[in-house]
């Protein structure tokens, strides 16, 4: 992986981000505080005004310099989640990673969200979108990249009916029903951020 393309995968995180700022605010609105489209725009923005230095890096330091950046600027209880996702990541991926050791390490820094998190898939969170992605890039197959945007994309839908068990959506009880999860939305659209970049390559 070059540096070309690392600076490629933070551009086009960021812009997602950006774009559905509003978005992932008034998911937020609906169930929260109204803030996570403002926390991981601001995040995201730190990280792309770091990405010349980030993408120099080895993939590994890459990764936890992203997490460091978004632990502080997120915010929120998503940042130390996402940044922890982010420096997991880079602890468990070797420099030049197979896909298969891609889906593993991901594995692992997912379990390091659910450590940090107190929380686990099926509560209604980012985790309800990580989870199924992470178990079908496990599974492989063809036309990966495009499988895991579906079900990243699905993954988010799914959290609509479902009733919020962890985080400030978890307040509402019942009322959080009915709604999707901004969380979990955030994270579908940096995995289909990250499988275009992967398509387009
Ligand atoms: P805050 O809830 O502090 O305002 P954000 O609005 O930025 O932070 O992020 C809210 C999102 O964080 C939720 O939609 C959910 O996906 C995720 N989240 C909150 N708490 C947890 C947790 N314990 N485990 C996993 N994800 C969580
Ligand atoms: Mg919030």
């Amino acid at each position: 992986m070059d540096d070309a393309f690392k600076r490629r995968l933070i551009l086009a995180m960021t812009e997602t981000i950006v774009s559905h700022a509003e978005e992932l605010t008034s998911l937020d609105q609906a169930i929260g505080d109204g803030d996570h489209g403002l926390n991981m725009k601001r995040g995201f923005e730190a990280v792309l005004a770091d990405a010349d230095n980030i993408a120099a890096k080895p993939l590994p330091d890459g990764l936890k310099a992203v997490g460091m950046a978004l632990v502080m600027k997120v915010g929120g209880a998503s940042g130390p989640l996402y940044g922890t996702l982010a420096m997991g990541l880079g602890k468990a991926l070797p420099p030049d990673p197979t896909a298969a050791e891609a889906a593993a390490a991901l594995g692992r820094a997912i379990d390091e969200v659910k450590a940090r998190g107190k929380s686990d898939a099926g509560q209604k969170t980012m985790l309800d979108v990580l989870v199924p992605v992470q178990a079908a890039f496990a599974t492989g197959g063809a036309d990966l990249t495009d499988r895991l945007a579906t079900v990243a994309r699905e993954a988010a839908d799914a959290t609509v009916p479902m009733k919020a068990i962890r985080g400030r959506a978890s307040f509402l009880g019942e009322r959080s029903i009915g709604h999707m999860d901004p969380g979990a939305r955030s994270a579908s659209l940096l995995v289909q951020a990250v499988c275009n970049v992967f398509n387009e390559a």
